[in-house]
């Protein structure tokens, strides 16, 4: 398969775009593999590239029932950061990051990393010292973070009303200015091709209907295109977790899903130049390279496994949106849709062996599992290949909702609507 070059690029635009061959095989299924990864969402086939790139593991499966890029990976507003305050996640989610900062390089695929910086806007003094103190956190785990304040904040976004006002003043806010936006496609797309390029098997259209099992251990899988077998076998299905699972017998996972809207507005010459968050909630507003606005909100706030979300969520968003930059009033929305979010009891992920003999497990990814892409692959892949946890991924169990050890980022408790 030819390598992406300025001269590829040259070449097949004098003839047209004609020749650029197919991203990735199109194979059948093999009756056995060393391992099968269930989900060709981003985190499966990250999981898959670094099996074969760090492991030497490369007679793998990657089983997705729809198309590649049809699930969240496909559907997400692109942030990517690593502001978090409790140190797993910080440790974790800037490993993400610096995956990030290579990873066009590493796939030979231009994912569209732009480190434009992401801004939490605060919008009261209490907030801005909860701000101070997850920056400081960020500092003393090596992760960059500056406080600016309101003055600051009016010159790095020019676009916010700064009156005093609006329905939410803003008095600072915390910014990341490695944090940025990637293309979402682009990762799935991207892995996907540097799998394949290592041999892995990428089995498109073939759903998971059931496990195959001897007692509790779990030795292979019932799909749509046939039986196939595995001694190891991860699952990464992100909202789908609880419905595969309970094809396997397990029905008492710590996880809801719940849907997640997306906004995309009609294309407009750059306007804004950051991720911005904040507007009270849970709010965020980037630009993309194409020039519409992207944008979302809080979950829809109730189970549900339908990709479309509900009316009170589209005016909610809009007027968080607003209250920020009264003058998008005029623009028309142009897109949106909806995305299950696999939601776990403390808003933290869980990347583990089990529940069963034979199964691994990458879940509870809630709003976050788009830039956590690059490390989540790459600490289940260590996972699989070791049969234990990565030093990044060991406080990620699945246990902890027994033990009582919860990373408890969002503080809000085991209610995942809240996180
Ligand atoms: C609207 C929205 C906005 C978001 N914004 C952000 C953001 O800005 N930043 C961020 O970091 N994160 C964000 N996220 C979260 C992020 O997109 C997800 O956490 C992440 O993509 C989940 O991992 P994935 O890519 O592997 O999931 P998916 O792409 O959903 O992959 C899972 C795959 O499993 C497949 N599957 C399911 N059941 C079966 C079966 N039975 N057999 C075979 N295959 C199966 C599905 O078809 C799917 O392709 C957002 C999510 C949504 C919905």
């Amino acid at each position: 398969m030819a390598r992406f070059s300025a001269w590829a690029v040259a070449k097949n635009a004098l003839s047209g775009n004609r020749n650029w061959t197919s991203q990735w095989r199109k194979p059948d299924p093999k009756p056995s593999y060393d391992v099968i990864i269930i989900g060709g969402g981003g985190h499966g086939l990250a999981t898959a590239f670094y099996l074969a790139k760090e492991h030497g593991i490369h007679n793998v499966a990657v089983v997705e029932k729809g198309w590649i890029g049809g699930g969240n990976v496909g559907r997400n507003t692109t942030i990517v950061r690593s502001n978090y305050e409790l140190r797993p996640n910080a440790l974790f989610y800037e490993h993400s990051l610096k995956l990030w900062e290579g990873l066009s390089q590493v796939l030979n695929y231009n994912v569209m990393f732009s480190q434009r910086g992401v801004l939490y806007l605060a919008h009261s003094p209490g907030e801005l010292d909860a701000h101070a103190t997850r920056g400081n956190a960020m500092r003393l785990h090596g992760i960059d973070a500056e406080l600016l304040d309101r003055d600051a904040v009016a010159r790095f976004v020019p676009q916010l009303d700064m009156s005093d006002h609006t329905r939410f003043p803003i008095v600072g806010g915390l910014l990341q200015p490695r944090a940025g936006t990637a293309r979402h496609d682009a990762i799935a797309w991207g892995y996907a091709r540097a799998a394949d390029q290592l041999g892995i098997d990428i089995l498109e259209n073939c759903e998971v209907t059931g496990f195959l099992k001897k007692g509790d251990t779990v030795t292979g899988i019932q799909t749509t295109r046939g039986d196939i077998s595995a001694p190891k076998i991860g699952v990464a299905v992100a909202g789908s977790t609880s419905e595969v699972l309970r094809k396997a017998g397990v029905d008492n996972l710590p996880i809801e899903s719940h849907v997640l809207q997306a906004f995309v507005s009609e294309a407009l010459k750059p306007v804004l130049n950051t991720v911005v968050i904040g507007a009270g909630g849970h709010f965020y507003m980037s630009q993309s390279d194409k020039g519409g606005l992207v944008y979302g909100g809080e979950l829809d706030k109730y189970n549900s496994y339908a990709q479309r979300g509900n009316l009170p969520i589209v005016e909610d968003v809009h007027t968080m949106m607003l209250a920020l930059c009264p003058q998008f009033a005029k623009l028309r929305l142009l897109r949106h849709w909806g995305g299950i979010m696999d939601m776990s009891m403390d808003g933290s992920p869980i990347i583990t062996k089990g529940p069963l003999p034979g199964l691994y497990l990458n879940a509870g990814w809630c709003y976050g599992g788009f830039k956590a892409t690059p490390a989540s692959g790459w600490c289940f892949a260590h996972t699989i290949a070791n049969d234990a946890p990565h030093a990044l991924n060991a406080p990620f169990t699945l246990d902890r909702f027994n033990t009582g050890y919860t990373i408890d980022e969002g503080g809000s408790g085991p209610f995942p609507r809240l996180q």
